[in-house]
């Protein structure tokens, strides 16, 4: 793998940059492999990555069916935070932020992490008072927040409509919260699985499984059959669908969640801004563009689109927070395919077949998960047995009704 460092790009610059490598190679698909990871998201190329640096595994394949980050992995808005309520999903999204804190180093690639906090404001007691609940479970799970008072947030944010129609009455914030590039993170991973050995294959739709004695044979995909010893669903929205021709019903809704940018400005919002009441989270991107993280439409499918009253919804919040922002013209607006558990957490680990392992559920929030997400995935497959911090996440909990109602923390209503 070629070392991205100031002294390559001098050395590339003698040559006018005209002969830097490719970052990843293409290969054409074998005809069997040991493990076989179905969608280039992050959390497929994260397993691919930790399967063969951490457990030795060399073959392995990961299938696109259309190019990597295609997905939500290259739509999201960049969110990395782990100000979660419970127990198990702290102890998760902490290990996650904790990898993505090194990931940069460890992958050779500026992935662009800005630690810059992430504030969620309240806007009347009842809701200041659940999020000091928010704020002290974090502390007790070692995980760093503050509490900020009016006079706090009006002093950080001298934009912001203290008085709008649910006057800020209070917040809280986690400090080493922030946002990483979300392309960055997806090149970054499929670069380093494809040095340590994992086919990427691009262009190439799963779209049947071949199943005996209990256990998948084989994908049929584009490119013709591929069998392997082990499989890996990473596919986000399309889980419920692929898990079905597989035999498997999985308790997954797809819906769309829309984000949206303005044209860029000079630096003025310095941290990611929350406000489940009013219901809107905006960040600055380097560029200077206002992120907006949009809405979930009100319906499932599965359309990369996004419907026009999202947007006004999600345009209305954000202008009634911050007035200024009315006089910015929108730039873009897309939307991807979330794939919406029961209780807003993850499903990732073993399922009812024996050679099948899922990574869905990641909803509104995944992006945040996926150093985390292939680490653990990647554990539970080489051993076949969970990583300890997956077994709370398991798809039997809808069974037994160890549920984790994390429905506050997705920041998202749907
Ligand atoms: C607008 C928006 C904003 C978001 N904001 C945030 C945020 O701020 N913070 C955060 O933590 N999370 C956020 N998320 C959620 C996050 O983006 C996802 O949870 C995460 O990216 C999921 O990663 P993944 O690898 O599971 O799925 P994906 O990145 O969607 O990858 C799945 C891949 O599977 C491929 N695929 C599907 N079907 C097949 C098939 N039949 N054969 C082969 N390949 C197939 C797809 O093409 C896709 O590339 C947001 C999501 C959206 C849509």
């Amino acid at each position: 793998m070629q070392s991205y460092s100031a002294i390559s790009l001098f050395r590339h610059a003698l040559s006018r940059h005209r002969r830097w490598p490719r970052a990843w190679r293409s290969p054409a698909p074998k005809k069997h492999y040991d493990v076989l990871i179905i969608g280039a998201g992050g959390h497929g190329l994260a397993t691919a990555y930790y399967l063969a640096t951490k457990h030795g595994l060399k073959d392995i394949a990961v299938l696109e069916k259309g190019y990597i980050g295609g997905g939500n992995s290259g739509r999201n808005t960049q969110v990395c935070r782990s100000n979660y309520f419970y127990p198990e999903s702290a102890a998760f999204y902490e290990h996650s932020l904790r990898l993505y804190e090194n990931l940069g180093l460890d992958l050779n690639f500026n992935i662009m992490l800005s630690q810059r906090g992430n504030l969620e404001l309240s806007h009347s007691l009842e809701e200041l008072e659940m999020n000091r609940r928010w704020a002290t479970a974090m502390s007790l799970n070692g995980i760093d927040s503050e509490m900020l008072d009016r006079e706090d947030i009006r002093r950080m944010f001298p934009i912001l409509n203290m008085d709008c129609r649910f006057p800020v009455t209070g917040g809280f914030i986690q400090k080493r919260a922030g946002i990483s590039r979300h392309d960055a993170v997806v090149w970054a991973l499929a670069r380093a699985a494809s040095a340590a050995g994992a086919d990427i294959i691009q262009g190439c739709e799963v779209s049947g499984f071949e199943a005996s004695d209990s256990r998948i044979q084989s994908v049929q995909t584009s490119r013709g059959r591929i069998a392997a010893e082990r499989f890996a669903l990473c596919v986000a929205g399309h889980s419920s669908h692929l898990a079905s021709l597989a035999g498997l019903r999985l308790p997954i809704e797809s819906i769309a969640l829309q984000a949206m940018v303005t044209e860029p400005i000079k630096p003025i919002l310095h941290t990611v801004l929350g406000s489940l009441v009013i219901h809107a989270y905006i960040s600055q991107s380097d560029r200077g563009e206002i992120v907006i993280g949009g809405g979930a439409d009100s319906f499932n499918s599965y359309a990369q689109r996004g419907i026009l009253p999202t947007i006004q919804n999600s345009a209305s919040a954000v202008t009634e927070l911050i007035p200024c922002f009315s006089r910015l013209r929108m730039m873009r607006q897309w939307a991807g395919t979330c794939d919406v558990s029961p209780d807003s957490s993850p499903i990732v680990g073993a399922s009812p077949i024996e050679n099948l392992y899922l990574s869905t559920g990641w909803g509104t929030g995944g992006f945040k998960a996926i150093p985390a997400g292939g680490d653990t995935l990647a554990c539970t497959i080489a051993n076949n047995a969970p990583h300890e911090l997956l077994r709370p996440f398991a798809l039997d909990r809808f069974e037994s009704g160890r549920l984790i109602d994390e429905g506050a923390a997705a920041g998202v209503a749907h």
